[in-house]
C-alpha cells in the first residue's frame, strides 16, 4: 500500500505517520528526514543540497525529487510506504506520479488530516521549551510541576517565536493557500480521504488504519 499523508502544521502528521508505518508495516518516508540523512551521510545529493542550505536558500525541488527516486528504489519500500511532507504542490504531485509510474507503482490513497484552526493554535501555542536543557512542556497537556520552571533541570521555560499565536496563524494561512489546489488534484483523482484530526491521536490513528485496511 502506498499512502500520501497531508495535514497542516500542528495536526500531528509526524506522529500519525510513524504510528501508521508501525501498524501497517510500511516504510515511513519523511522528506525532511530524507534530506537530513542525505546531508549527514554526505551523499552526492546531500552535498549538493548542503550548498543551498549553507547559503540559506531552499533546496531545489529537483534535488528532493532525486532523493525520493533513490529512496523508492530501496528494498524496504517494496512492501509499501507512507509519504510525509511531500508533495506540497500540484507540480510535485505530478512529479511524484511520474517517478512512481516509471517504477510501475502508484499512490493508493491520500489522507488529509483536517484540524480546526482553534485546536491547532491551542496545541502549538501552548508549547514551552526549557532554555537550559531543551525539554518540552505544554501549558495544558503537559504542564511543568512549577509554572515556568523545568521539571528536569530547574531551567526557565519560554515560548519559541514559531509557537506564538500570530506566527502560527500566519503559517496556517500560507499552508491553506498552498494546499487547496493539491487537495483538488487528489480529490479529482478519487484518492482523497479527509480525516478529522481534532480527536485524540489514538482515535485518529484508528480511523486511518480502518480505512486503509478496507482498501
Ligand atoms: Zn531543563
Amino acid at each position: 500500500m502506498r499512502i500520501v499523508l497531508l495535514g497542516p502544521p500542528g495536526a500531528g502528521k509526524g506522529t500519525q505517520a510513524k504510528a501508521m508505518a508501525r501498524e501497517l508495516k510500511l516504510a515511513h518516508i519523511s522528506t525532511g528526514d530524507l534530506l537530513r540523512q542525505n546531508v549527514s551521510s554526505a551523499t552526492p545529493l546531500g552535498l549538493e543540497a548542503k550548498e543551498y542550505m549553507n547559503k540559506g536558500l531552499l533546496v531545489p525541488d529537483l534535488l528532493v525529487t532525486k532523493m525520493l527516486e533513490d529512496r523508492f528504489g530501496q528494498s524496504d519500500v517494496k512492501g509499501g510506504f507512507i509519504l510525509d511532507g511531500y508533495p506540497r504542490t500540484i507540480n510535485q504531485a505530478k512529479t511524484l506520479d511520474s517517478i512512481l509510474d516509471a517504477k510501475g507503482m502508484k499512490i493508493d490513497i491520500v489522507f488529509d488530516l483536517d484540524s480546526s484552526e482553534a485546536v491547532i493554535v491551542q496545541r502549538l501555542s501552548g508549547r514551552l521549551v526549557c532554555k537550559k536543557c531543551g525539554a518540552l512542556f505544554h501549558k495544558i497537556n503537559m504542564p511543568p510541576k512549577v509554572s515556568g520552571v523545568c521539571d528536569q533541570c530547574g531551567g526557565s521555560l519560554y515560548q519559541r517565536d514559531d509557537d506564538k499565536e500570530a506566527t502560527i496563524r500566519k503559517r496556517l494561512a500560507v499552508y491553506r493557500e498552498e494546499v487547496t489546489a493539491l487537495l483538488e488534484y487528489y480529490r479529482a483523482a478519487k484518492l482523497l480521504t479527509t480525516v478529522s484530526a481534532d480527536d485524540e491521536a489514538s482515535i485518529v490513528l484508528k480511523k486511518i488504519i480502518d480505512r486503509a485496511r478496507a482498501l
